[in-house]
């Protein structure tokens, strides 16, 4: 939207639900909104070019102020992007047909923190870190671990399906969810039932779970909470084959042992990361599995772990190279370990079954590898969060020199991205397992869902039937 009378009208109707101090245009911010962590909009900015902008940055303080912009946005018909701490990887927060940025940070409020049934209410826009800090205050954990804590919200974690260190014992977000309050776009505040697992028909609560804003605004969320483990102890091991380190964790996991993490690397990322980070030069797959709860909880697991870890010929590199780990997990995701621009790269990680878990990674490392050889693509992949039935591959491409041109950079990052997310469907995993879709992966949501996706279109037209919840994302079409 351009400079015009209309531009000034509805930024004052903003002014008039938020205050004048809480409606921002600087061109300044407009940038900074313009982009989350995805490739696509940093490589634009990196390279000169500006993303699509919003054209109001709004902070609202309750969920009255939030509803009344709804009601502003659908009268007017302007995109609405709901914005937590930013730090999704997929575009989902990128305003890509402008509109009103609403960043929820200002939302920030602990409600109440229920030590009897170990639940916490807060508001969505409270930073996890900061929530974590809290909890941690009176012996109580989210024990929800992303790598981004630091900077991403409540409301962000479930949005976007996510998933911490810690999942493969406490689950995922939407595992650990219990109920939530949206604003629907027509301004309807709603809540879903009290608790998760009810009779009451089909579930409300999973339909906005993993709907990236385009639904309606989550916010306010109930979400389940651990007590801090009296222990919380790691351990190494090393094999020679990755089979034998998948084989080692279906056991752990079919065995119905509960490790808090489980962590395999494969020979290419034990060599690359792992040597960095913990001065480890050896060849094979290293495994990182902790264990926490009581100490003679721990005891029993560990042994029981220790036990097939070793029958599969892995070797026990003790327990500092596993706590060494623990202590720098960070380390990975931030300089000068991270890879970022000018490098190429992403994460096209997938879940699948334990059955397809090897074929899907053997694939999709022939691809990257064989089909961008000439861009000496390489490829780096973890088995991390475990479940009872199969395994997530965080697998990764990485391009040193792409190309410069900013138009032929994101050709081909998005090249690569649709072979490599299309051998994991081919190969029965999911586009992806816990950072979201944006619209980095929108575009292939159809193919990932078949005859089911008009399903999905028409609860989208349902709820939104002007379409003005952030348009563009999860592949939805624009009404
Ligand atoms: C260095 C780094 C490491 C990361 N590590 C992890 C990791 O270990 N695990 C993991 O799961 N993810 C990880 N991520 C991805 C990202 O941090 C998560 O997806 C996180 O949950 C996003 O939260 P956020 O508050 O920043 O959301 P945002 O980036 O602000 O938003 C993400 C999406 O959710 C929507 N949204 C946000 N809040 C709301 C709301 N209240 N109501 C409706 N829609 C909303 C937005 O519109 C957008 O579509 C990482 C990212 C980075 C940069």
């Amino acid at each position: 939207m351009t400079d015009t009378l209309l531009f000034e009208i509805i930024r004052n109707e903003l002014m008039d639900i938020v205050g004048h101090d809480d409606v921002t245009v600087h061109e300044a911010e407009r940038i900074a909104y313009s982009t989350d962590y995805y490739f696509a909009p940093q490589v634009w900015i990196d390279r000169g070019q500006t993303p699509p902008k919003p054209d109001w940055i709004v902070f609202p303080e309750s969920v009255d102020e939030i509803s009344r912009l709804l009601k502003l946005a659908s009268r007017h018909r302007i995109p609405v992007i709901p914005y937590g701490g930013g730090t999704g990887s997929q575009g989902g927060g990128v305003p890509l047909y402008g509109g009103i940025l609403l960043d929820l940070k200002k939302l920030n409020r602990i409600i109440k923190i229920d030590e009897e049934s170990y639940t916490v209410t807060a508001q969505a826009g409270v930073n996890g870190q900061h929530l974590e800090w809290t909890l941690n205050k009176k012996g109580l954990t989210l024990a929800h671990y992303p790598a981004s804590a630091y900077g991403a919200t409540l409301g962000g974690y479930v949005a976007a399906r996510g998933t911490g260190t810690l999942s493969t014992k406490y689950g995922k977000a939407e595992d650990m969810v219990l109920s939530m309050e949206i604003v629907l776009p027509s301004g309807e505040v709603i809540r879903t039932l009290p608790v998760p697992n009810h009779a009451c028909g089909p579930g409300l609560l999973p339909l906005f779970v993993g709907s990236e804003g385009t639904l309606g605004v989550i916010t306010e969320v109930t979400i389940r909470l651990d007590p801090v483990p009296e222990e919380r102890r790691w351990r190494a091991y090393l094999f020679n084959d990755i089979r034998k380190g998948l084989e080692a964790g279906r056991r752990i996991m079919t065995k119905r042992l509960r490790p808090c993490t489980i962590r395999l690397y494969d020979q290419n990322s034990t060599q690359r990361l792992l040597k960095r980070v913990l001065n480890l030069d050896v060849q094979g797959a290293y495994m990182v599995v902790g264990s926490d709860g009581d100490k003679d909880f721990v005891d029993l697991e560990m042994n029981a772990i220790h036990e097939i870890c070793t029958n599969l010929e892995g070797e026990d590199l003790g327990s500092e190279l596993g706590e060494h780990w623990w202590k720098h997990r960070y380390d990975f995701y931030f300089p000068p370990l991270t890879y970022m621009l000018p490098q190429m790269f992403g994460t096209v990680e997938t879940t699948t079954t334990f059955d397809c878990i090897y074929d899907i990674y053997m694939a999709k490392k022939r691809v990257i590898e064989e089909d961008f050889k000439d861009w000496g693509a390489s490829y780096i992949a973890h088995f991390s969060h475990w479940f009872p039935w199969g395994v997530m591959v965080y697998d990764r491409f990485i391009i040193d020199k792409p190309p410069q041109d900013p138009h032929e950079a994101l050709q081909l990052h998005t090249e690569i991205w649709g072979k490599a997310a299309r051998t994991s469907i081919q190969h029965g995993g999911t586009l992806n397992d816990h950072h979201g879709i944006g619209f980095k992966l929108g575009w292939l949501m159809p193919e990932q869902y078949g005859t089911a996706w008009p399903v999905m279109q028409g609860i989208k037209d349902l709820l939104d039937p002007q379409g003005i919840m952030n348009p563009g994302k999860l592949g939805f079409t624009r009404r």
